[in-house]
């Protein structure tokens, strides 16, 4: 029998691509808190490398295709959990994409075809997943997503990502409305910038981890386990009545102003 926080509860991972993945700081998260996982890779290129992971750290994980633009493959997918598991407990989404080309220059730039892509894989998977995974939480459940300060604040170069994260956590919050009555909460993590497959996307990705980690109260950055750790937490029965809320695990990074000013008092 597991023992842990999560001891005794099933949940599906959606975003694992590497080691360095935050799904995967994550996972790694919740088993040791004793969850039983299922994962998704995106297409035959991610296959080979999520199923090695999974084989090698959590052998007999379950690990199906699904690319989250495509409601039948969302379906499939959660087919195929449900013929191993009844019940789940718990969601993670950590998925993401934008065009490198609007990562770079100016937001205005971005074209209609970028936008669209950018807000469905990284806004509109999150309801698509949740409206699948609700009817297999009977008994409640957590889903948490993986979000950004650009969606608060203009951040240079993050563009259409931010107004991605904009629609996810305001999803997040309007999903926790809808599926509250049915004891699923629905939160967000907001993540300080962790070096990553997606991050290498960002231009200038180098020069915000330097600055996160001069100017955070607990001045450094935050790492994969941080999260993982946060998510433990809201996926547990320890943030019982927490939902709709995005939490900061940036070193406090978000309650700063007038970065480096420390200049004498006069
Ligand atoms: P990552 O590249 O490891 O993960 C992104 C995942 O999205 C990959 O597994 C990729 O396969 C998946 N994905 C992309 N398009 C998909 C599709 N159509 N269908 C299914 N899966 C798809 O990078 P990461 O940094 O771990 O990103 C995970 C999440 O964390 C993202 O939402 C990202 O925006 C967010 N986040 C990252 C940072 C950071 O600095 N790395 C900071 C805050 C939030």
């Amino acid at each position: 029998m597991a023992e842990g926080l999560l001891a005794g509860k099933r949940g599906v991972v959606f975003g694992v691509a590497n080691e360095k993945s935050i799904a995967w700081g994550c996972a790694q998260a919740c088993a040791a808190q004793g969850a039983s996982l299922a994962f998704n890779y995106l297409g035959e290129t991610l296959e080979r490398r999520v199923r090695k992971l999974v084989d090698e750290f959590l052998p007999g994980a379950p690990v199906f295709d699904c690319n989250v633009q495509k409601d039948d493959e969302i379906a499939s997918f959660f087919a195929s959990v449900k013929k191993e598991w009844d019940t789940i407990d718990f969601v993670i989404h950590s998925v993401a994409y934008a065009d490198r080309e609007d990562l770079k220059d100016q937001y205005i730039t971005t074209p209609r075809a970028n936008f669209a892509l950018a807000l469905d894989i990284s806004a509109y998977s999150l309801v698509a997943l949740a409206r699948e995974a609700a009817p297999m939480m009977p008994n409640g459940g957590s889903i948490v997503a993986m979000t950004y300060y650009g969606a608060e604040k203009v951040v240079p170069r993050y563009n259409v990502m931010g107004v991605a994260k904009a629609a996810l956590e305001c999803s997040a919050r309007y999903l926790a409305n809808d599926l509250g009555p049915k004891g699923i909460r629905v939160n967000c993590i907001s993540a300080g910038p962790i070096r990553t497959l997606s991050a290498s996307a960002i231009a200038g990705m180098r020069g915000m981890l330097t600055v996160a980690e001069k100017v955070t109260p607990m001045r450094r950055n935050v790492t994969q386990t941080d999260v993982g750790q946060t998510t433990v937490y809201l996926l547990s029965d320890f943030s019982t009545a927490v939902t709709g809320e995005v939490i900061h695990v940036d070193s406090g990074y978000h309650v700063m102003g007038l970065f480096g000013f420390e200049g004498p008092a006069e």
